[in-house]
């Protein structure tokens, strides 16, 4: 792996490569370049996962044309996809070194943070709540327990805005959660449960079920939850599972040919 970047580094492949370093004692996210090639001795996978995705797309902001080198588990291959086509990286300006690591439809063991749920609490596991809950679990439930389940999720929110900084597929320059008129401001905890509902609106078609957001909850939401049942809305209706691929568009569902165009809303037909 080391001297592949090394030499992807020295015959122009890459401007810049993405990957770990251990510095004081932890894997951190570092940027290796040509001129420090020495450095790429130092680089490592590592057991921490950061969405060094996400930081590409940062330097692609600025640097549209920049050729970059990434390290990517499973996790980081579904976000690119989601990053490709929803055109915050060029694919043709990225090349990844892949690590086999993560479960997933592809990869059948794992060694990494993302097969490790956080524990549910005592108070949690008394009343029965459990952070390792599947989408079809929470059907049992009925629409009242469901509401109050959650709304003692939500409750513990500190709108610390880490769920929606470390996601890979959180890009919008304009963000929903900090727009007055759809989540008040100035006061904690947030306004409930509209703050999770506009980011759960918005992972509609987007989250690859990575579990960055969830592990980087400082009181425990099981994020991934809320998530990995918008989204198996969106695999219902639209026949769309998000970073499985770069070429399927969410919006397939429209045809080939998407106009602005309105289009003469289709009555249905009244019987006589
Ligand atoms: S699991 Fe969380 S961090 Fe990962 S893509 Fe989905 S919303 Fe973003
Ligand atoms: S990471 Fe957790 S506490 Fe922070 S804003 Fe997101 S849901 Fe709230």
């Amino acid at each position: 792996m080391n001297d592949r970047v090394k030499r992807w580094l020295e015959d122009g492949t890459v401007d810049l490569f993405l990957g770990y370093k251990m510095i004081m004692g932890h894997p951190l996210p570092h940027c290796f370049v040509k001129e420090k090639i020495e450095e790429v001795n130092d680089l490592i996978i590592g057991p921490a996962r950061y969405s060094l995705e996400k930081i590409a797309t940062h330097i692609a902001a600025v640097k549209p044309d920049i050729k970059i080198g990434l390290l990517a588990r499973d996790c980081n291959q579904r976000a690119l996809n989601v990053l490709y086509i929803w055109n915050q990286l060029n694919p043709e300006n990225v090349r990844t070194v892949n690590v086999n690591c993560c479960p997933s439809n592809l990869k059948e063991h794992g060694d990494c943070s993302y097969l490790e749920h956080e524990a549910a609490g005592s108070f949690k596991r008394q009343v029965g709540i459990d952070n390792n809950l599947q989408p079809e679990n929470i059907e049992g439930y009925g629409q009242s327990q469901r509401l109050s389940r959650w709304m003692y999720e939500f409750q513990k929110c500190i709108k610390c805005y880490g769920c929606r900084n470390i996601c890979p597929v959180c890009f919008c320059q304009e963000c929903s959660l900090e727009h007055r008129e759809l989540v008040g401001t100035g006061a904690l905890p947030p306004e409930i449960p509209i703050f999770h509902l506009v980011r759960a609106v918005h992972m509609a078609g987007r989250c690859i079920d990575c579990g960055l957001c969830e592990d980087a909850c400082p009181v425990d939401i099981p994020l991934r939850l809320l998530y990995q049942k918008v989204n198996e809305i969106v695999s219902d209706v639209f026949d769309y599972k998000t970073g499985t691929g770069d070429s399927q568009s969410p919006f397939n569902i429209l045809g080939d040919t998407v106009t602005l165009e309105p289009k003469p809303i289709q009555l249905a037909k009244t019987a006589n």
